[in-house]
């Protein structure tokens, strides 16, 4: 447990890291990020953060949550350029037809670096915050009997590399993809459990253009699905500030990866679900890329799991369970976890508890259990994808093929009647705002299973099995998990507003 609170320290300035320590800020009297990069002047991409060259989004949830502790941010990045969101139609692509669609609410669609940059700005405002860079993590330290971290060991990067000790109530590892924390565990004698892997062998190519005066009004951003049955890639051409489109290629599975070859690339567009893209592409001007990215296992810790675990020490963001970039979900998870890190230290003021940093652990499980199954479900439709323990995604089959036939209805209804009501739902449980059990359910699998026969509708009945209606939520209940205390009132607040606003609209 965390006895004192006089000082944190926070490895790594990334997403997590920020977040971290603004939630931290309301506990500790002192906050110290240590970074190991030295940061540029100008909202550009830096060596720790090698993915920031490809587009990142901010899902609902995490906008709402960044919005809590750092308000106005997203007036911060319109102001530095970002692109209004909000005012650009987005041209929503799969093999049923396109729709577009355009955020109700303010947003901002930035490079990784100007996100980044404008929230490192607001917690470098946070006075008991002090940010260190150019220096490296290079290990723990801890009490004698080795129970409790007290603090981390490192070295400078800018001069001599001189090696340093700093002190600390509480440790948090967001360290991002390659942090050591498993390792320096095992070495100080601690067991680590089996980690969850998602063999996913993904890859991204991106490409920079900027978009000519004339066309920079009309524009519309596209999101074109993937059809992995095919192996037809995911394309998305997102514009984001300086009138810049970040144009990707996303696959999965290891049996294509997008080519970073400029003709390939254009040859590879028009493969995708979107028609004209590389034609679209062709009337812009090329300025960087393409540039590939390329990831073999989404990982997620089971640190909750262990017996013994030391006190003072927590591991958040990639590090704790990195995820398929290609949902967006990386960063609204790291907020997430921050979010529950400051409501396990509410209560622990008021009812301290011994075994806290396990507790914690356990919290952000179950916080984080909708993201790391919906994009573990959506990414085993790609042939080579696969789990290291089938058992715990028994429903994945039945939830796709249920989502894959939502999705043409939605699709069909929108594009025959103009009728969008049925869309948001798939984009606001990706969102992580409405819960799994609130959109698989026997209403809408007996809606579902009206569709005249048809291919997805006998592919979902396969996945269902010889069960009678009044069987259909018994059935869905066990296949679908129940992801308890996964969604906190307040989410739960937002949904019914949500829901209500369209209520009064229709
Ligand atoms: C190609 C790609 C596209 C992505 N797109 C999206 C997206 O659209 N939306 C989304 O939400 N997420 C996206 N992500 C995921 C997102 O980048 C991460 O989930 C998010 O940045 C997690 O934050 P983090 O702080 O854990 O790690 P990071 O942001 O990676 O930060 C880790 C930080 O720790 C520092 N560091 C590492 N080791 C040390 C050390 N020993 N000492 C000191 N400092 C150290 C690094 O320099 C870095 O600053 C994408 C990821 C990839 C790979």
């Amino acid at each position: 447990m965390v006895q004192n609170h006089e000082k944190a320290i926070v490895v790594g300035a990334g997403m997590a890291g920020l977040v971290t320590a603004r939630v931290l800020s309301d506990y500790f009297k002192q906050i110290i990020i240590v970074e190991r990069d030295t940061f540029p002047d100008e909202p550009v991409d830096r060596t720790g953060v090698p993915q920031s060259f490809h587009p990142h989004r901010m899902l609902p949830r995490g906008q709402i949550i960044l919005e809590q502790f750092f308000p106005g941010f997203i007036d911060d990045m319109l102001d530095k350029g970002a692109q209004p969101a909000h005012l650009e139609q987005t041209v929503l692509v799969n093999r049923h037809g396109s729709i577009a669609a355009q955020s109700p609410d303010k947003s901002a669609s930035s490079s990784r670096a100007l996100l980044e940059w404008v929230i490192r700005k607001r917690v470098q405002q946070i006075q008991n915050i002090h940010i260190i860079s150019d220096t490296e993590v290079t290990g723990l330290t801890t009490s004698d009997d080795r129970q409790t971290i007290t603090g981390v060991k490192t070295k400078d990067r800018s001069g001599p590399r001189t090696e340093d000790t700093l002190t600390a109530d509480l440790v948090v590892d967001t360290a991002g993809r390659s942090s050591k924390a498993s390792r320096w565990l095992e070495a100080l004698g601690y067991a680590i459990p089996t980690t969850e892997r998602l063999k996913v062998s993904l890859g991204y190519s991106t490409r920079y253009y900027h978009i000519p005066e004339h066309m920079q009004q009309e524009w519309k951003s596209i999101m074109s699905d993937a059809n992995p049955e095919k192996g037809t890639s995911t394309s998305l051409l997102m514009r984001i500030e300086d009138n810049i489109v970040m144009a990707l290629l996303f696959s999965a599975g290891g049996n294509h990866y997008p080519s970073t070859d400029p003709e390939q690339f254009l040859e590879e567009m028009k493969e995708v679900q979107a028609k004209g893209l590389d034609e679209l592409l062709q009337k812009l001007e090329p300025l960087q890329g393409p540039r590939g990215y390329r990831i073999q296992e989404s990982v997620r810790n089971h640190f909750e799991q262990m017996e013994k675990w030391p006190s003072g020490l927590l591991v958040l963001g990639d590090a704790l369970c990195s995820f398929d970039p290609i949902y967006g979900q990386g960063m609204t998870v790291a907020a997430i976890e921050a979010e529950t890190v400051g409501a396990c230290l509410k209560e622990q003021q008021s009812n301290p508890h011994p075994d806290f940093e396990r507790r914690v652990f356990q919290r952000i499980q179950k916080a984080i259990a909708p993201a790391w199954w919906l994009s573990s479900i959506s990414d085993l439709r790609w042939d080579g994808v696969e789990h290291s323990d089938a058992d715990v995604l028994q429903g994945a089959a039945f939830a796709q093929k249920y989502i894959d036939l939502y999705t043409k209805k939605a699709t069909k209804l929108a594009v025959e009647h103009n009728d969008k009501s049925m869309h948001g739902a798939v984009f606001m449980m990706n969102g992580l705002i409405l819960p799994p059990r609130e959109f698989f359910n026997a209403h809408i699998l007996a809606m579902l299973l009206n569709d005249g026969g048809s291919p997805e509708e006998l592919e979902l009945r396969a996945e269902l099995g010889e069960v009678e209606p009044e069987g259909y939520q018994a059935r869905i209940d066990e296949l679908i998990p129940s992801f308890d205390d996964a969604y906190d009132e307040r989410v739960l607040g937002i949904l019914a507003a949500i829901k209500q606003q369209a209520g009064a609209k229709s």
